[in-house]
């Protein structure tokens, strides 16, 4: 069965609303780019990155475009990288973590061990997107994500410009205001790439381990470390300051 909520039915008022919305992004990312360079978007190929990219290219918007590979990523997402770049012709800066660590961490605690505490989850996390992430953002003086307010309770405050203390350089969360149906609008005007998984009911798309369907009604990021309090589920790619 395919995911009704990612085919909405699209009137033309919400299809002006969207075209509205994305005038208001690119312009954004526009600004972003004179103010800001070397400027740099984190894309994990989700909906909302793929409506970035496509503003990105379709624009051509001076953003160096960069993916995390975490080792554990889903055959479907790897499909996705190779179909995006056949599409805008244009391939993302792929960052990998340190192979060292990632051996370490497996040879003393297990190739699953992100299932046993909180702790052993997070430092998975560290290695396998927070210190590849430091790497991509070294050099840069801003950086731009994909990330909405409305996805879950540790974003509801979410601005569309905020200081990332976390890194020492300006962030830029250009969709902070859209919702999940308009983010669908603009991908189906657009004929932008997605994942096959939203397909399936999954919304968030992150490493296959630590993803999963949701059922209708449930929140967002529910598919994510399922097993944990909502309050824990963030990587530490976007880290709140005070
Ligand atoms: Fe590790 Fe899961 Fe975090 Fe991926 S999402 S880095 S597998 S704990």
């Amino acid at each position: 069965m395919s995911n009704p909520l990612i085919h909405p039915n699209i009137t033309d008022a919400m299809r002006d609303k969207v075209a509205q919305k994305a005038t208001s992004a690119i312009k954004l990312l526009k600004d972003a780019a004179t103010e800001f360079q070397p400027i740099a978007f984190a894309s994990s190929m989700g909906a909302e990155d793929m409506v970035l990219t496509d503003m990105i290219r379709r624009h051509d918007i001076a953003v160096e475009v960069f993916t995390l590979d975490t080792g554990r990523l889903p055959a479907e997402t790897y499909d996705l990288m190779e179909r995006s770049e056949h599409h805008y012709g244009a391939r993302p800066v792929t960052w990998f973590p340190r192979h060292e660590t990632v051996e370490s961490y497996v040879r003393t605690h297990g190739i699953n061990a992100f299932r046993d505490s909180v702790d052993l989850r997070k430092a998975c996390c560290a290695m396998r997107k927070v210190e590849p992430l430091k790497r991509a953002l070294a050099g840069k003086r801003a950086w731009i994500t994909g990330m909405r307010a409305q996805q879950s309770t540790t974003r509801s405050d979410l601005p569309l410009r905020e200081f990332d203390d976390s890194h020492g350089i300006e962030k830029f969360n250009p969709l902070a205001d859209w919702t999940e149906r308009e983010v669908w609008v603009y991908i189906h005007t657009h004929q932008v790439p997605y994942n096959e998984l939203h397909e399936h009911f999954y919304p968030s798309i992150g490493c296959q381990p630590c993803t999963r369907a949701i059922s209708p009604g449930e929140d967002i990021r529910a598919g994510r470390w399922w097993w944990e309090n909502p309050d824990s589920k963030e990587c530490g790619l976007h880290v709140k300051a005070g």
